[in-house]
C-alpha cells in the first residue's frame, strides 16, 4: 500500500497584525498561497490552505489606545477586514485563524510552551533593549536608521525588565545542517543563503515574553506565571499548528503536520528570521516535526516607493480588484513580482501587462479559434487523429507542460510557471499564422479535400490548446480560467481528471458544440483608467 501521506501538502500564510488594514502587499502572499493550494489540489493532493490574524501583539493593543477603543472590538473589526477579501479575491482558504478568539490557540501555545520548558529551554534573565513595537522585536543599536527602526522609522522603546528566555544558541548547529541539506528547503537560494550565514554568525537566546503588566494582561498568558504573558513569536508562530488542533494532538493536526511531507509556509523577507531560525527550533526543541519549506517573497512597492499608511500610498487590493477585474489583479501579482529584489506596482504597468497578456495574447487566441470555429464548422469542434497521436505542432508544445508547470511551483517560481504555459499560448498564435485557416476555408470551399481534413486538425488543435490553457492557468487566474472552460465547451474541475480537465493533451474536446464566441478578456481602455488611478 502507498503511504496516504505522499499527496498531502499543507501551506499557509504569515499572520498578519490587525492594526490596520490589508494592502496590496498582503495580497501578493494570499494569492501566492492561492496559486500554490489550488495546483497541490489539481494535481490530487489532499491539500489544506491557511490564513489568520494575529491579534495578541502589543501593537494591536497600541492601535487601539490610540483609537480609544476596547482591544477585543478593534481585533474584531480589523480582523474582520482580513478575513473579508477572501472573497472578492478568490481565495480558496480553508481556514481563517483567529488567534485571540480560536479556542484551540492558547491551550496548543501554552502546550508548545511547557514541552520546550520541560526540554529545559526556557529560563529567566533581566533584559535590557530597544524594542519596535511594531515589528514585535529588539533591536541592537547599530541595527537602526537614524536611531529608528529600519523597517518602520519610528524610535524603538528602552526596555527593562525580567522575563523568560528561549535557549536558541543551542539549536545553531541542527538548523545549519536542517537547511544546508535542504531537509528545510528555504527559497529562492538567496534567501537560503542570507540565512545560513546569519546562523553561521551565532545565534543568541531570545526572550519570549513579556510582563504582562506591559499589555494590560493582552496576550497568551505564560503557563504557570501570571505575571508574564508570551512575547509575539511563540504565540503567534504556534499558530500554524493550533490552527490544526495541536493542543489535543487532533486528526488534523496528525493529518497535516505530523503525517504530511509537505508542511510549507510563505512569508515576507523581513520575517524570515522568525520562521526559518526561531520557529523551527521552537519545534526542536519541543521534537516536533519542523516545517519542510518556508518560501519568502521579495517587497510590493507602489510607484517605487514602500507601502506604508504613513506614505499614504496604501493601495485595497479589493478596490484594484473592483476597478480592473480579478484575472488582472491576480495575473500581474504572479507574473510581474521578481523573486530577487522588490517588485513595483503601478496602475499603468497592471493595465498594459493585462492588455498585452490575457487580452491579445489569451483572450483573442480563444476568440480567433472559437469564431473560426463557428465560422468554418458551425462550431463542432472536430474529430482527427492528431489531437490524440502527437503530430501537432501543438501537442508537442503541450508534451511535459504539466512538469515544467510543477517543476516551477516547486521552485516557488510563478513567473517561470506562466513563461512555461505562455510557451503554448505564443506557439497557438503562431500556429495560426502559419497555417492560416481562412485560407484553407477558401480552398476547401473551392474542393480541395486535403485542405479540408488540414482545417479540420487546426481547429481541433486550437481549441484542444484552449482547454488545456483553462486547465494549466486555473490556480493562477481562476475565474478567466474558468471563462475560457465555458468559451470551449467544459466545466472546470479543482481536481484533474482523464477527461475534460486533463492535464495533457487529449482531445476531449472532440464533438462537442462550442458556444458562440464571445470577448473574455475586455480591454481595459488606458486614458480613462490611468486617471481613476492618479
Ligand atoms: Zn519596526
Amino acid at each position: 500500500m502507498t503511504d496516504p501521506s505522499v499527496g498531502r501538502y499543507y501551506i499557509t500564510t504569515s499572520i498578519p497584525y490587525v492594526n490596520g488594514t490589508p494592502h496590496i502587499g498582503f495580497s501578493l502572499e494570499v494569492i501566492q498561497c492561492d496559486a500554490l493550494a489550488r495546483f497541490h489540489r489539481l494535481i490530487g493532493h489532499d491539500t489544506r490552505y491557511h490564513t489568520g490574524t494575529d491579534e495578541n501583539a502589543l501593537t494591536n493593543l497600541q492601535a487601539a489606545d490610540k483609537a480609544g477603543e476596547p482591544i477585543q472590538q478593534l481585533v474584531d473589526r480589523n480582523a474582520e477586514r482580513f478575513a473579508s477579501i477572501r472573497e472578492p479575491l478568490n481565495l480558496s482558504t480553508d481556514a481563517f485563524f483567529r488567534t485571540s478568539t480560536d479556542p484551540l490557540h492558547f491551550p496548543g501555545a501554552q502546550k508548545l510552551w511547557r514541552v520546550m520548558n520541560a526540554a529545559g529551554d526556557i529560563y529567566t534573565r533581566e533584559y535590557q533593549g530597544l524594542y519596535c513595537v511594531r515589528c514585535e522585536r529588539f533591536y541592537k543599536p547599530e541595527e537602526l536608521v537614524n536611531d529608528n527602526c529600519p523597517i518602520h522609522e519610528i524610535p524603538p522603546e528602552p526596555v527593562d525588565e525580567v522575563n523568560y528566555f528561549f535557549r536558541l544558541s543551542k539549536y545553531g548547529d541542527k538548523l545549519q545542517e536542517l537547511i544546508g541539506s535542504n531537509t528545510l528547503l528555504v527559497q529562492p537560494e538567496h534567501r537560503r543563503e542570507e540565512i545560513l550565514s546569519f546562523i553561521e554568525s551565532g545565534l543568541e537566546d531570545i526572550s519570549i515574553s513579556r510582563q504582562a503588566l506591559r499589555g494590560r494582561g493582552w496576550g497568551v498568558p505564560v503557563p504557570d506565571d501570571p505575571d508574564q504573558v508570551m512575547y509575539v513569536w511563540v504565540d503567534a508562530l504556534s499558530n500554524y499548528i493550533t490552527a490544526l488542533d495541536y493542543a489535543n494532538d487532533g486528526p488534523d493536526y496528525q493529518r497535516y503536520w505530523v503525517h504530511n511531507p509537505n508542511r510549507v509556509h510563505v512569508v515576507g523577507k523581513d520575517i524570515i528570521r522568525f520562521h526559518v531560525v526561531y520557529w523551527p527550533a521552537f519545534l526542536l526543541s519541543a521534537n516536533l516535526p519542523i516545517p519542510t519549506e518556508i518560501d519568502v517573497h521579495e517587497f510590493l512597492m507602489v510607484d517605487g516607493e514602500k507601502i506604508s499608511k504613513s506614505r499614504g500610498n496604501t493601495v485595497d487590493p479589493v478596490e484594484i480588484a473592483a476597478l480592473y477585474g480579478l484575472d488582472a489583479l491576480r495575473y500581474w501579482l504572479l507574473r510581474e513580482m521578481p523573486r530577487t529584489g522588490d517588485g513595483n506596482f503601478s496602475h499603468e504597468r497592471l493595465i498594459a501587462r493585462y492588455n498585452e497578456d490575457l487580452g491579445n495574447d489569451l483572450g483573442n487566441l480563444v476568440n480567433r479559434s472559437v469564431s473560426m470555429l463557428h465560422r468554418y464548422r458551425g462550431g463542432v469542434v472536430p474529430r482527427v487523429a492528431s489531437v490524440t497521436d502527437g503530430e501537432s505542432p501543438l501537442a508537442r508544445v503541450a508534451e511535459g507542460l504539466g512538469e515544467r508547470v510543477g517543476a516551477a511551483f516547486d521552485a516557488f517560481d510563478f513567473r517561470q510557471a506562466i513563461a512555461a504555459i505562455w510557451e503554448l499560448v505564443s506557439a497557438a498564435n503562431k500556429y495560426i499564422d502559419d497555417t492560416k485557416p481562412w485560407e484553407l476555408a477558401k480552398a476547401a470551399n473551392k474542393g480541395d479535400d486535403t485542405a479540408a481534413d488540414r482545417l479540420d486538425v487546426v481547429l481541433a488543435d486550437l481549441i484542444e490548446s484552449s482547454r488545456l490553457l483553462a486547465v494549466h492557468l486555473q490556480p493562477f487566474i481562476p475565474d478567466g480560467a474558468c471563462k475560457i472552460a465555458t468559451q470551449v465547451g467544459f466545466e472546470l474541475a479543482p481536481v484533474a481528471d482523464d477527461g475534460f480537465a486533463s492535464r495533457s493533451w487529449n482531445g476531449a474536446l472532440a464533438g462537442r458544440t462550442l458556444p458562440k464566441a464571445s470577448p473574455i478578456f475586455p480591454k481595459i481602455e488606458v486614458e480613462a483608467d490611468a486617471e481613476a488611478g492618479a
